[in-house]
């Protein structure tokens, strides 16, 4: 019999993990099926990273590793944080994890008490609603749609705030909607903040190096709340090491301190060797970092324009950053496929796409928006344009 625990049976299963293994599970069958529901780069770890890897396994750094991260990596990610973004922070105020994900996680644990609200405008990324509810929290959705770029508007936010909140949870750029907050944007947001001293902001930069608009702005530049705001970043995305599992808080010391106490207790120091790399990341050549960001900004323009030739599929707006797009599709709702089914929602849509289109997306319902579907571009210029021919065959076959 299964006796798994209230808190494991509660938990949704990722569905960007979800529709990526599924369609792994159709290539597998021999099925060529285009994967755009994964959000990860497409590029190969650049050749010092993994020279500096290979480098830390001949030196033998194969022991435990200090749970809150090696010395000169935290100096690389405090001296990052210095030239980069223009803010001082100590190396005891970093915790390196496994992942921005587990980061993420970190934080929320430490911080949010049973029944605490959490703010997180919608769309949001699919992982934050589900680590709230294993922290106990419960989630204040706002709803920031396409008519404003879904972007949070400081009223929203100071509407949102009640006497029991806890944290705001921001991701700019954004998983799933490529939007940036502006330097003013979140300047207006940190004036709210600034008003309710018992509120935290965690800043979700995972996207910071893939921005088209310039400098990225984080909003711990804000020194009225600069105090409270835990920074969550990595070299996932900018470096192209998804992979490797490595992330890091930026973080008042207390809230850093916590977060070493919760993974000395549940995973200890993330892998020796992934560490070495990442400080070969941060302390390296940064070029390629820019190159990837171009390719990325190239097939951002492509696919916005075929997204205009495709007839129902909506989008207003150019997104300024990260790897998604995330039109609206929900004209196709009520339509019927050419085997009969019919299309009630998003996630319907996204598995008719991936089993008759083989193009596999993610349906808006698990990213708080179900009009939307989001498509992730970051595959060659080949790949997206057979993706989009294909989705917009797929779509015109709907009646
Ligand atoms: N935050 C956002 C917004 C993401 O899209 C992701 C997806 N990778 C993460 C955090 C987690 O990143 P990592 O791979 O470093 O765990
Ligand atoms: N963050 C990526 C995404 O949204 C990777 C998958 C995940 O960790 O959820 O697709």
């Amino acid at each position: 019999m299964n006796q798994v625990s209230d808190r494991i049976a509660a938990l949704a299963p990722s569905a960007t993990l979800a529709m990526s293994q599924k369609s792994q599970e159709l290539k597998a069958q021999g099925i060529d099926v285009i994967n755009l529901s994964v959000g990860e780069p497409d590029f190969n770890t650049p050749d010092h990273i993994k020279a500096a890897a290979q480098k830390a396994i001949s030196d033998n750094f194969s022991f435990y590793s200090p749970v809150p991260g090696f010395m000169p990596l935290r100096k690389a990610i405090v001296e990052k944080l210095k030239k980069e973004n223009g803010l001082d922070y100590e190396a005891s105020q970093i915790i390196v994890s496994g992942g921005a994900k587990q980061s993420v996680c970190n934080a929320v644990l430490c911080l949010v008490n049973k029944g605490d609200e959490v703010i997180i405008p919608a769309p949001y990324w699919v992982s934050y609603i589900e680590m709230v509810k294993l922290a106990e929290g419960s989630c204040v959705i706002v709803k920031a749609g396409m008519d404003q770029n879904f972007k949070m508007t400081p009223a929203q936010l100071e509407a949102a705030i009640t006497p029991k909140t806890k944290l705001l949870i921001l991701c700019s750029p954004s998983n799933p909607t490529g939007s940036v907050y502006s330097k003013s944007e979140l300047k207006a947001l940190a004036d709210v903040l600034a008003k309710h001293p018992n509120v935290y902001i965690l800043a979700d930069e995972i996207y910071e190096h893939i921005n088209y608009i310039g400098k990225h702005e984080s909003i711990a530049q804000f020194a009225e709340i600069k105090d409270r705001v835990i920074i969550v970043n990595g070299v996932s995305k900018g470096y192209a090491m998804t992979g490797w599992r490595l992330g890091w808080i930026a973080a008042p010391e207390w809230i850093a301190k916590a977060c070493n106490k919760l993974q000395g207790q549940y995973t200890s120091g993330c892998c020796s060797i992934t560490q070495k790399a990442a400080e070969a990341a941060y302390t390296g050549d940064q070029s390629c970092v820019e190159e990837m960001r171009k390719a990325f900004e190239r097939r951002r323009d492509l696919v916005v324009d075929m997204i205009k030739n495709i007839p129902n599929l909506n989008m207003s707006h150019k997104p300024d950053g990260a790897f998604y797009v995330f039109p609206e599709c929900k004209s196709f709702f009520g339509k019927k496929t050419p085997k009969g089914d019919v299309i009630n929602s998003a996630s319907d849509l996204a598995m008719y796409l991936l089993v008759e289109g083989h193009v596999a997306c993610v349906g808006g319902e698990s990213f708080g928006d179900p009009d939307c579907i989001r498509m992730s571009y970051a595959t060659s210029e080949e790949n997206l344009k057979e993706a989009f021919s294909r989705i917009k065959n797929a779509l015109a076959a709907l009646k």
